[in-house]
């Protein structure tokens, strides 16, 4: 993606090197607000993750420490993808007769806290509805690379971003909400349902976001931003974790969905044609 120099957003906060100050609030009453509340990126098992968040909670203070070269550069760069998704969203709004709510963005190692409660780097990147901001440990994309098999690559990073957004998308439309009220009257599986429902259409706005951003992309982009979607798909992380697939448990949907819906997004740019529910 072409972004060097361009038009950097005012909205990413970079908690990256502060000293975290070593403690983490985790408790009982977060869990059911994690589960509730956090669009985590990624498949996987949020038991796991929330194991995790308590063991890290009580890890040692970190001291603050400057930021190398390379992670300023990653700073401009997701900087500028913010402010894209700023750009493109305003104007989808304002088409539709609408203003758009521009969401913050903080960049952070190890562990954070958040409206939706703690988080460890474990949880992969995330949107809080609570405080309207995404959540983005990078060293995710590392392990998205390595463990997952994904090409890597910037504009990996960029789908990432744009799929949370997405999920700000929904919360500021109000789809969100209505999803989770309804979850809260279904059985597991059709509450799952729903889940991928919203995650397929945060990667169909994921699409829709690239196609309007078409001028600033370079070959290989869109291969980068689907070979990330398939890494994520509930089957591919499922075999990776526990070497089997159960269809039901999914949350964020297939590979193949994911990739299906990040190309349709992409190829109309029209976020009338999202509706990912009526399919599952
Ligand atoms: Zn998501």
């Amino acid at each position: 993606m072409k972004w060097k120099g361009r038009t950097r957003s005012r909205n990413v906060e970079d908690r990256r090197g502060k000293s975290t100050g070593g403690k983490l609030i985790a408790g009982g009453g977060i869990i059911g607000l994690i589960f509730l509340a956090i669009q985590i990126f990624g498949g996987g098992d949020a038991t796991e993750i929330l194991n995790q968040i308590q063991q890290q909670s009580s890890s040692g203070i970190t001291e603050d420490r400057e930021l190398t070269t390379e992670e300023l550069e990653i700073l401009e760069f997701t900087e500028v993808v913010l402010a894209d998704t700023e750009r493109i969203w305003s104007d989808i709004f304002s088409q539709h007769g609408s203003g758009y709510r521009e969401p913050g963005m903080v960049l952070f190692t190890d562990a954070v806290n958040t409206a939706c409660g703690g988080a460890s780097a474990a949880s992969g990147p995330f949107y809080c509805p609570g405080d309207e901001k995404i959540y983005m440990d990078l060293g995710f994309f590392e392990e998205l690379r390595t463990r997952f098999g994904a090409q890597g690559g910037d504009f990996a990073i960029a789908y990432v971003i744009a799929h949370e957004v997405g999920h700000h998308v929904q919360h500021i439309i109000g789809t969100a909400g209505e999803v989770r009220s309804r979850q809260q009257r279904l059985s597991q599986r059709e509450a799952n349902e729903l889940s991928v429902g919203l995650e397929l259409q945060a990667d169909f706005y994921a699409g829709v976001w690239a196609h309007h951003n078409r001028e600033y992309l370079e070959e290989g982009d869109i291969e980068e931003a689907l070979s990330a979607a398939s890494a994520v798909g509930d089957d591919a992380i499922q075999k990776k974790t526990s070497g089997r697939v159960v269809p039901d448990s999914f949350t964020h949907g297939t590979s193949q969905q994911r990739m299906e819906w990040f190309r349709r997004g992409y190829r109309s740019g029209d976020i009338t044609q999202g509706n990912t529910f009526s399919s599952n």
